[in-house]
């Protein structure tokens, strides 16, 4: 089998990876490991409304709902509150994640991807020293798939950059480990997503509240892996679950347990291998959030993967367009962000209450975290130092 491209992994970073590769005219070919697309799922289903924008996904089944807002507690239940109304901007959704992601794979397959399921890329071909394809193994058969750009699409446990030779190891300050349950009998009527913080409640990390439907919502939890052990995390969220009003009546209808890159992304591009979403660490440091930076991040792979193949070159300095597109587009934030999220891990528990009592009452113009950031500077100027970096990826934006 021979194809311009072969992508690893069936998430939303390779399947809209794939559908712009092959609307750009490649021949693409996705291998996914799982017997389902988008199953069983691994996500607190929150995400922001501008993916509207970007015009990726038809109609509306994969919405599960619209949200008004976002609260967020201090550890002594100050609440600082994020309004659509007041912003005047977007909020966000709560998706059904497995509609969503095979909506996703849908669009790759109408613009002519092919996707094999039940299928574990195993490594990496080479020839004099050049990768040409990957071999997969599909139940007990192995074969080998040829193509002239490799990606890895393959999450958070990514091998294929590995493999390759790009330092994808996660030091555990840098990765969150997870916990969620999806829980009935809760009191949806408010369309808000909640955020709970607090060195109790979630060393260096926080408890969510999505509502998912009118009485439906997903409870979840993240951990520094640094700061936690065995078992954290599903401890913390018992004991938030048993202790909060909302949702001592509640009763689960699922579990997940999983884990969210908070890191700098790595090096994208290592002549004809590139990654994408986890895989590359393109995921927001501060909410933990991946599902924007896949699809942004993917749709600038596939149009370089299909200038590439418009240009018959597969060399590192053609394809380094993804490297410097999705740079442009979000590589600032996410530098920005982790910043601000070792800024909070100084936090204590006061300083959460402090800032939050300082912040209760303010009107905010976005619904961002970048807003919030600089409601906290405007509050307390002292915060400015500790923040400086964030001045210098600022000026070196407008340079
Ligand atoms: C508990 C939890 C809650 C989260 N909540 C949110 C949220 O609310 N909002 C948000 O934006 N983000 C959230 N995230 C992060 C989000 O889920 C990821 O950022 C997103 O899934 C990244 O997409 P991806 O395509 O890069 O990776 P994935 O969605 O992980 O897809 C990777 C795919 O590759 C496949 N694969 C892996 N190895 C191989 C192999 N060797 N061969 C073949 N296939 C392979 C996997 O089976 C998988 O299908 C959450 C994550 C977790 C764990």
């Amino acid at each position: 089998m021979k194809y311009d491209a072969v992508i690893v992994g069936a998430g939303p970073a390779g399947t809209v990876t794939g559908r712009f590769a092959a609307e750009s005219g490649a021949k693409v070919f996705i291998v996914e490991r799982r017997a389902e697309v988008g199953a069983p799922v691994l996500c607190g289903e929150g995400v922001s409304r501008k993916i509207d924008d970007w015009k990726m996904l038809e109609g509306k089944r994969w919405i599960a709902c619209s949200m008004d807002g976002a609260r967020i507690f201090s550890p002594d239940g100050t609440m600082v509150k994020l309004s659509a109304d007041v912003a005047g901007n977007e909020t966000g959704y709560v998706i059904y994640r497995d509609i969503f992601d095979q909506e996703l794979a849908r669009q790759a397959i109408k613009a002519g991807a092919k996707i094999m399921m039940n299928t574990q890329a195993i490594r990496l071909l080479k020839e004099n020293d050049k990768i040409k394809g990957i071999k997969v193994k599909q139940f007990n058969e192995e074969f080998e798939i040829e193509a002239d750009v490799v990606v890895g699409a393959d999450g958070v446990e990514s091998k294929v950059g590995y493999w390759g030779g790009i330092e994808t190891t996660l030091k555990p300050k840098d990765l969150e480990t997870c916990a969620q349950y999806t829980l009935s009998n809760v009191d949806c009527k408010d369309a808000y997503c909640d955020f709970y913080l607090g060195k109790e409640i979630a060393p260096g990390g926080y408890v969510w509240i999505f509502p998912k439907g009118k009485d439906v919502a997903n409870v979840g939890i993240g951990l520094l892996a640094s700061l936690s052990e065995a078992g954290m995390p599903k401890k913390l969220l018992d004991r938030f679950i048993a202790n909060n009003p909302r949702l001592k009546n509640s009763v689960p209808l699922r579990f997940l347990a999983g884990a969210v890159p908070v890191a700098n992304p790595v090096e994208t591009v290592r002549d004809n291998l590139l990654l994408v979403g986890d895989a590359a660490r393109h995921v927001d440091p501060i909410t933990g959030g991946g599902i924007t930076c896949s699809l942004e991040g993917g749709k600038i792979a596939g149009e370089t993967i299909g200038m590439a193949v418009d240009k018959q070159q597969f060399d590192q300095e053609t394809l380094s367009a993804y490297e410097m597109g999705w740079k442009e587009a979000f590589g600032k934030k996410i530098r920005r962000n982790y910043l601000v999220k070792e800024t909070l891990l100084d936090f204590d528990d006061k300083t959460f209450n402090m800032l939050a009592d300082s912040l209760k009452d303010y009107k905010f113009e976005e619904l961002s975290t970048m807003s919030l950031v600089k409601a906290l500077v405007l509050k307390h100027p002292t915060l400015l130092m500790k923040l400086r970096s964030l001045i210098k990826i600022k000026s070196e934006a407008k340079g």
